[in-house]
């Protein structure tokens, strides 16, 4: 669903709609590439809340229950919805802000976002406890519902933005954690950080944001999301009429409990939102019915080109992973592929092998996994860092050989979300993986290039890659949750 012609002038006159793209702000030193990187294997995880059935769904259902206009109660979800990734003032990434660029500015607007507690940043992670629906979670709404009557139709994406963070406070509730991947937290600074907490689920899980683990808390998240509603100024006078809070809560365990695509959208539609592309890509499995919707309400540019031409990067290297992905994106023989481009370490190659190649195997059903449609069936899976068992990959293989099981991209440079690193004296253009250096392993040089891609938009992947004797091989894949 597209805002309408009339919602979006409304929108345009109180927000500028932002087309810039992702962000990655890289610090400003010569050595700007290996940073950028080590950042994917340092930490994890920007902010992990509530998602989209949430942020957009229920709270434009629950909109229209306090009264407002269905183009009004749209234009309320989209906005919340847009804070997770949807725009770019809303991307900050916990590996650049608390461990590389310990970057204050991004670190603070994460926990305004997602994050709201009193504490201050830098400050240890216990003084910055999050509390649902604390005076540092409400701050935005209570400013929002304080809007002159006059200005009431205008204010409504901010009244949007407000909730969602209000929303988070429940997901994201606890003392913040040092989110991570690797081996090497190290340099991380804990007092930067944002993560969610270990009472939520930890931060390699999807599990703080999705309602089911947490039915008290989504009631209580719900209510407190319907309270501000309701008192929103009347908009060109015009009085809503408010449904009771008893017949809302009722209706609502059925949402709660959803645990599949289909399940959340069934509840939609039985409740009167019949468009439920927002569902695309939250972190719940299919379900019954394969979901192949795509939400187009996002506000980032398309990329011109699939290949990358990302300055700063040795020629070779860019072109090997150039080739990598437009194979990876369009293959149905993983086996194949990992033959052409990796050096596993149960090959015979065995100068190639490092401790932290994957095998052939792994690796195999790890680049399969990323392909797949129904990624909310592999989320978890995908986030994990010991290898995969055999019944993983067995799993995997049984999604994969659905009809339709893989994504596929017309044109190819659809698959990405934008991304624009900034912040060195040689800009790129706008790029669908960025490639950066690691350390290097047994005194071979190492690579990685981190993408996101639009199926999976709660997450992002880092493909390594070694050189041996001056060529290239894919040696592991790995991943990290991302908002
Ligand atoms: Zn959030």
């Amino acid at each position: 669903m597209q805002c309408s012609a009339g919602a979006s002038t409304t929108l345009k006159g109180q927000y500028m709609w932002d087309e810039a793209p992702i962000v990655l702000r890289a610090n400003k030193t010569p050595s700007m590439r290996l940073l950028f990187v080590s950042v994917f294997f340092l930490a994890a995880s920007p902010a992990i809340a509530f998602e989209a059935d949430v942020h957009h769904g229920l709270t434009n259902w629950l909109a229209l229950q306090a009264g407002f206009e269905p183009e009004q109660a749209h234009i309320i979800a989209t906005f919340d919805e847009r804070v997770d990734s949807g725009d770019t003032p809303f991307i900050d990434v916990v590996g650049l802000y608390a461990c590389l660029a310990k970057d204050e500015i991004s670190a603070r607007r994460a926990g305004e976002h997602h994050f709201p507690s009193e504490g201050s940043i830098p400050g240890p992670p216990e003084t910055r406890e999050v509390v649902p629906n604390s005076r540092a979670a409400r701050k935005a709404a209570l400013e929002a519902i304080e809007v002159s009557p006059s200005q009431a139709q205008y204010r409504l994406s901010q009244l949007g933005e407000a909730l969602h963070v209000l929303q988070d406070s429940w997901a994201n509730q606890g003392i913040p954690t040092l989110p991570q991947l690797g081996e090497a937290t190290s340099t991380c600074d804990s007092s930067f950080a944002w993560g969610h907490s270990e009472m939520r689920g930890g931060p390699a899980s999807h599990r703080a944001d999705l309602t089911v683990y947490w039915p008290m808390d989504t009631v209580a998240m719900a209510q407190a999301t319907y309270e501000i509603l309701k008192q929103y100024p009347a908009i060109s006078d015009t009085r809503r009429s408010a449904r009771s809070w008893q017949e809302i809560r009722q209706e609502l365990d059925e949402f709660i409990n959803a645990s599949t695509k289909t399940e959340k959208a069934r509840w939609f539609v039985a409740h009167g939102i019949n468009d439920v592309s927002f569902l695309e890509g939250i972190s719940l499995p299919d379900g019954a019915e394969a979901f192949l919707q795509h939400w187009p309400d996002r506000k980032l540019p398309p990329l011109r080109s699939e290949k990358s031409s990302q300055h700063a990067v040795e020629p070779a290297l860019l072109e090997f992973y150039n080739r990598f992905f437009a194979s990876w994106l369009a293959t149905k023989d993983f086996t194949a592929l990992v033959k052409e481009f990796s050096a596993a370490a149960d090959t015979n190659e065995g100068t190639a092998a490092t401790a932290t190649s994957m095998t052939s195997q792994e690796l195999e059903s790890r680049l399969k996994l990323w392909r797949l449609n129904d990624h909310g069936s592999v989320a978890e899976i995908a986030l994990r860092r010991e290898p995969l068992t055999t019944e993983e990959r067995a799993s995997i293989d049984a999604i994969a050989n659905r009809p339709g099981a893989y994504v596929s991209y017309a044109p190819p440079s659809s698959a990405y979300f934008p991304l624009l690193p900034q912040g060195g004296h040689d800009v790129s253009p706008l790029l669908p993986f960025f490639v950066g250096e690691l350390a290097p392993a047994a005194g071979h040089p190492r690579a990685v290039a981190v993408t996101k891609f639009r199926h999976a938009p709660y997450d992002i992947v880092g493909v390594v890659a070694e050189a041996v004797d001056g060529r290239w091989r894919v040696t592991s894949v790995v991943s990290t949750v991302d908002h």
